[in-house]
């Protein structure tokens, strides 16, 4: 079924446009984990994802294998987090979706510590479902967000879970994922109404014959959302 004809299946009840978005590589540039992971833990990294890709590990235990005990000083941590760069249409999403009053939320495999640090860093404001984190001794320990056992991802936020969870309060939301990664925001496009997707995540929607928008920042998305706010196929406004 295409987008247009989800949108339209529904006509009979006015929909609301809801946003979600992934935060590292989609409304971040950088992934912090990842990044960091390389630089203080390459080997187990390394070696930890030959295991994930032999599909002995599900991407959470990858996580607690590579970045629980994870040695970062909180000095190194602050100084990269000083030098990540938002995406140049991040704050264009927000002020967007703030303008129009459409509920906007980040949902992320990262890190409360770090997202809670690159808002203030910022000077942003958004709500967000993600992991957790906290240091002890100088090392990260972490523990999942919001897993869900009834979804194949296997990650600590499973996007869908929140989705799902999201419409179950709002059922006549019409609800749009962004995301960058095949691991973590699969799930959350195919629990959405509509996709917008670029890297491994198009790629792997590409192998699905699934429908998607592509973008290359979320200035792209910002550009496509506001057509889509003029299409007649739903209602953003409530229609009471
Ligand atoms: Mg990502
Ligand atoms: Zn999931």
């Amino acid at each position: 079924m295409s987008t247009t004809d989800r949108a339209e299946a529904h006509a009979e009840s006015p929909r609301r446009l809801a946003v979600f978005c992934d935060f590292d590589g989609t409304f971040l540039v950088q992934d912090v984990g990842s990044t960091l992971a390389r630089k203080y833990v390459l080997e187990r990294r390394s070696e930890t994802l030959a295991h994930f890709l032999r599909g002995e590990l599900t991407p959470w235990e990858c996580n607690m294998e590579i970045l629980d005990g994870m040695p970062v000083p909180e000095e190194d941590l602050e100084a990269f987090l000083q030098q990540v760069e938002l995406d140049p249409g991040a704050e264009d999403l927000l002020g967007w979706c703030e303008a129009k009053e459409i509920p906007f939320r980040i949902l992320s495999d990262g890190f409360d510590r770090n997202i809670d640090r690159l808002k203030e860093i910022f000077g942003i404001e958004f709500d967000y479902d993600s992991n957790h984190l906290r240091y002890e001794d100088g090392v990260w320990r972490i523990a999942p967000g919001y897993p869900n056992p009834k979804c194949g991802c296997g990650t600590g936020v499973c996007k869908r879970g929140r989705i799902d969870a999201y419409r179950a309060l709002n059922p006549n939301a019409f609800v749009v994922h962004i995301g960058n990664g095949r691991i973590s925001d699969l799930c959350g496009v195919l629990g959405a109404d509509l996709g917008f997707a670029k890297d491994t995540l198009a790629l792997a929607l590409d192998e699905r014959g699934i429908d998607y928008r592509a973008f290359k920042t979320l200035k792209d998305v910002v550009e496509q959302l506001d057509e889509l706010l003029r299409d007649a196929a739903f209602e953003v406004e409530d229609g009471r």
